[in-house]
């Protein structure tokens, strides 16, 4: 493992921040300075690293697509020479990160590890420390060849992450798949479930500016209101429904918006508030009407991989029929579909 070469991405986040007069914030050059000070970080069974700092680092609340290319671009510049990546996000958007560099990253055949902290290094009891150890070490290993998450003990499929916790030290949860490995005393990979080496080249799929709107159902909803959105310029819609797709159908006015919305081109996908199970079109009553509309079924695909999935088919220039094709399957284990 000493003779690897892993690359650090460092985008900001907690993991890097320092207090200022309005809350923690990150500052260049601030991290370096902390790695530097841990011993364990330059131990002589470490695999060798490199940090690549951006230019302006941010809270994860401010990433958006060109973010994502940014890291998409330094893994694409550097993929050669290293043997893995650790991406340094912060928490609150990492899941939407990971999911969308699962999708970008075409035939990607080296780890590439996202993790961060919920206590910046300069505070005492960081997690930050271990995670971006363990982060190194299972990049080196060499044992996946997908984009992964790792917080806290588990390491998990990007795309089938969610951040569950907004103060617990194990932050996130991939709940329609398991773990692809656990860290304990040593790091024990669930080979039969991670992905196999891809047998085609690396490509990367740069993200375009594309227009999706989530709607999140609740009791009472009135549609009316998001009749301007729904019918006139989304690209992308994802539904936050009921259950197993369920929406009230007391009136017609969903369905009639959601067709409307599909006959101007939208691409509309049902997904479900609950973090687990699987979405049915018809299961029942009340999801029998939306499934008439031509709305897809996101199955039981996490909010954030259905909104990375929608940047990259949009980005990738693909036709309705093709698009409703790809959304039906998965395409790098986001999705388990039926
Ligand atoms: N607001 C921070 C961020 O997402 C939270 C964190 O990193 O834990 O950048």
């Amino acid at each position: 493992m000493t003779d690897k070469r892993i690359l650090i991405i460092y985008t900001g986040g907690t993991i890097g921040m320092t207090r200022t007069p309005d809350g923690y914030a990150p500052e260049k050059g601030y991290l370096k300075s902390e790695l530097d000070m841990i011993s364990d970080m330059h131990d002589s069974g470490m695999p060798a690293w490199d940090l690549l700092e951006f230019e302006e680092l941010l809270d994860s609340s401010n990433i958006t697509y060109r973010e994502w290319n940014q890291i998409a671009r330094a893994i694409d510049d550097n993929y050669d020479d290293y043997d893995g990546f650790v991406v340094l996000h912060g928490t609150d958007t990492m899941a939407y990160t990971a999911s969308a560099l699962s999708f970008m990253l075409e035939n990607l055949s080296k780890p590439v590890i996202l993790t961060g902290s919920q206590i910046p290094l300069c505070e005492l009891r960081s997690d930050g420390k271990d995670n971006i150890i363990t982060s190194i070490i299972i990049a080196a290993e060499g044992v996946v060849n997908e984009v992964c998450l790792f917080f806290g003990t588990k390491l998990l499929r990007g795309n089938r992450s969610t951040k569950n916790s907004a103060d617990g030290l194990i932050a996130f949860a991939s709940p329609n798949y398991p773990p692809l490995a656990e860290a304990g005393i040593d790091i024990d990979y669930h080979k039969s479930i991670i992905r196999p080496k891809p047998e085609g080249v690396f490509n990367v799929c740069y993200i375009d500016e594309s227009s999706i709107g989530v709607i999140k159902l609740f009791p009472g909803i009135h549609f009316k209101l998001f009749e301007p959105i729904v019918t006139e310029k989304l690209q992308g819609l994802v539904l936050e429904t009921f259950g197993t797709g369920n929406i009230p159908n007391y009136d017609a006015e969903l369905p009639g918006l959601i067709a409307k919305a599909i006959d101007n081109g939208t691409m509309v996908v049902v997904c479900t508030q609950c973090a687990h199970g699987t979405v049915q079109l018809g299961a029942y009553e009340t999801s029998s009407a939306l499934a008439r509309t031509g709305a897809l079924s996101g199955y039981n695909m996490t909010t954030e991989a259905t909104i990375a999935k929608l940047h990259y088919l949009f980005s990738k220039k693909c036709s309705a029929d093709k698009m409703r094709k790809m959304m039906n399957r998965s395409l790098c284990g986001e999705v388990d579909p039926e």
